[in-house]
């Protein structure tokens, strides 16, 4: 189902915006003191950066932290009075909806935690029902990208047009270096299906750690990503929350200094054309790569009936492992990357696995 969103361009409501869009502040409000430092820190880089800050923190455990609650909203106005900053923070259920319009918080958005479950997003939408407040939806923490659509569509459903969608990784049981991995084949899914829609990313809660956040930022605005989510705490190592994560905002104004931000289109007419030729010999060599396939798949085929005629089943793993290190090896001297190579081996054996069945079973 093609989703049909009716979508404001961040431009028509937020003044002088610009890209990259940046949010950023403490994983969680923790004392007056806090927000107003890291908020008059932060604003001195840039008054543009909105400011967030998390009320209500959904945590995994119980007694953890779980955020200062309303108070925090008094914080917020505060903050908001004192440095100018635009203020954003996340909401779980109605009643944080409320609280948050009557404490005029500017932008708020829904939690990965949130995202997964239509009950409570639906709950957030009907509570939305009337107001005009922007709405950014976080990625579920689960790979699914139609939980995800499905939550901006419930919001924008309510008449919310001031939408975007944050891109902060997943729950994954691979070995990566990311405390979530990113999976970016995911957020390009949503934006194939959305266009529109302004996609931001959250490489705090995607890295985990402060070391990769500069490289996933980067990462981000060369995928013409519109804005970053990051954590900036006066003083990480203390955080209640997500400690590791967080940057000081001396840190944080190195990475936004380093960010190289290049445009998605250039109209430079001997760079369009250049591109147009090599995009055309690309298109043919993804024939040729279509072709080999196929013609793959046929011989594949043509084993199946051999190994059926043969009484032979279709998986031999030792004949499978040498296949997959001998491709592996000629991949690796001709530069290409194992885990590419790797992935798409997998496909092509599961594929073949699949035709070979249907031979067996015909
Ligand atoms: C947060 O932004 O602090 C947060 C809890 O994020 P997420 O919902 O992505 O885990
Ligand atoms: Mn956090």
């Amino acid at each position: 189902m093609k989703p049909i969103m009716n979508i404001t361009p961040v431009c028509n409501w937020l003044q002088d915006a610009k890209r990259p869009l940046i949010i950023s502040g403490p994983c969680s409000a923790e004392s007056e003191t806090q927000m107003l430092t890291t908020a008059k820190a932060i604003a001195a880089i840039d008054k543009k950066i909105i400011f967030r800050a998390g009320i209500w923190k959904p945590r995994t455990r119980p007694n953890a932290f779980e955020g200062v609650g309303s108070k925090g909203l008094e914080w917020m106005k505060t903050v908001k009075e004192q440095t100018g900053l635009l203020t954003a923070t996340e909401v779980a259920n109605a009643n944080h909806v409320e609280e948050c319009l009557k404490n005029k918080i500017d932008i708020l958005w829904i939690g990965a935690r949130t995202t997964v479950n239509p009950f409570s997003v639906q709950e957030i939408a009907d509570a939305l029902r009337g107001t005009d407040i922007p709405v950014f939806v976080k990625n579920p923490v689960t790979p699914d990208l139609q939980l995800w659509l499905g939550a901006l569509e419930r919001i924008n459903q309510a008449g919310i047009t001031k939408l975007a969608a944050i891109h902060r990784g997943f729950h994954s049981h691979a070995i990566t270096p990311f405390r979530n991995d990113p999976k970016w084949e995911i957020a390009i899914e949503l934006r194939t299906h959305c266009p529109d829609l302004p996609m931001i990313c959250d490489p705090s809660h995607i890295c985990g750690n402060t070391e990769l956040i500069p490289y996933v930022s980067q990462k981000a605005m060369d995928m013409d990503m519109h804005g970053l989510m990051i954590e900036t705490h006066c003083m990480p190592k203390m955080a209640l929350s997500d400690a590791k994560q967080q940057l000081t905002p001396l840190q944080l104004a190195d990475l936004i200094d380093r960010l190289v931000v290049r445009k998605a289109h250039s109209e430079n007419n001997e760079f369009k054309n250049k591109l147009e030729l090599l995009r055309e010999s690309i298109n043919k060599t993804d024939e040729e790569l279509l072709q080999v396939l196929m013609s793959r798949m046929q011989m594949v085929e043509k084993i199946g009936v051999y190994k059926k005629e043969n009484n032979v089943t279709i998986l031999q793993t030792n004949r499978w492992e040498s296949l997959l290190n001998e491709r592996l090896n000629s991949a690796s001297m001709m530069g290409l990357s194992e885990v590419f190579v790797r992935s798409l081996y997998l496909l092509i054996h599961e594929e073949s696995i699949r035709k070979q069945n249907e031979v067996m079973n015909f």
